[in-house]
């Protein structure tokens, strides 16, 4: 069992977190072929969390988590599966327009849209250690969503904000963020899944924002 936030101790260690997400340095390369591909194109790794103390902020979904409206640890819950992405919560004392997101990763916005289930939505088709992946970011405020589609972000740039609880921002759902990274550059809205083996088509997020994808 690894320890998905170590990186996130470390950094709070160094005070060097503040209020902007933490950047991790790069993974070197190893293999010629993806050398050689890295001189075709910029780097694209480089993840962050896309909101600051982020580690604090799961406290209720992780990735992977099974729920069922029986014993899920929110109430009332009305999904059953497995739990496609991390939820990251509210703090004490913040209100959801006042907390930023921010793009994960370097890459093109390929929606940003309100989709049932999450209220409003940002997909970003990014890469993740050499392959294409897509970061979602759920329950977003969609009015003050900030970035359009076609749109190049790079790591670290604001999206826009939490939709309010209960509301059409967030479909519903109490605020917070649902953000979830699928293999491939097709666009996956689904956030759970029936079995176990479907979940493989999404990575964990904890271990690509710890460790910059190893
Ligand atoms: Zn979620």
């Amino acid at each position: 069992m690894r320890t998905p936030f170590s990186m996130f101790g470390l950094c709070l260690l160094l005070a060097a977190c503040g209020t902007a997400p933490a950047v991790l340095p790069p993974v070197p390369e190893s293999s010629a072929a993806s050398q050689a591909s890295s001189m075709q194109q910029p780097r694209t790794e480089g993840w962050i969390a896309p909101l600051d103390r982020a580690a604090e902020r799961v406290t209720k979904k992780p990735f992977g988590i099974h729920v069922t409206p029986q014993d899920s640890p929110v109430q009332p819950e009305r999904f059953t599966g497995y739990h496609t992405g991390m939820d990251l919560e509210l703090l004490p004392g913040e209100t959801p327009h006042d907390v930023t997101v921010h793009a994960a990763c370097t890459g093109e916005v390929v929606a940003a849209q309100r989709v049932s289930g999450y209220g409003g939505v940002v997909v970003q088709r990014c890469t993740w250690n050499g392959e294409p992946v897509t970061a979602l970011y759920g329950h977003l405020a969609l009015d003050r969503v900030t970035v359009s589609p076609g749109q190049t972000l790079q790591s670290g740039d604001a999206i826009g904000v939490l939709g309010t609880a209960y509301s059409t921002e967030t479909d519903g759902e109490r605020a917070h963020l649902h953000f979830a990274i699928h293999h491939g550059a097709a666009v996956e809205y689904k956030g759970y899944v029936s079995t176990q083996s479907t979940l493989g088509a999404w990575v964990d997020p904890a271990t690509v924002i710890t460790s910059g994808g190893s």
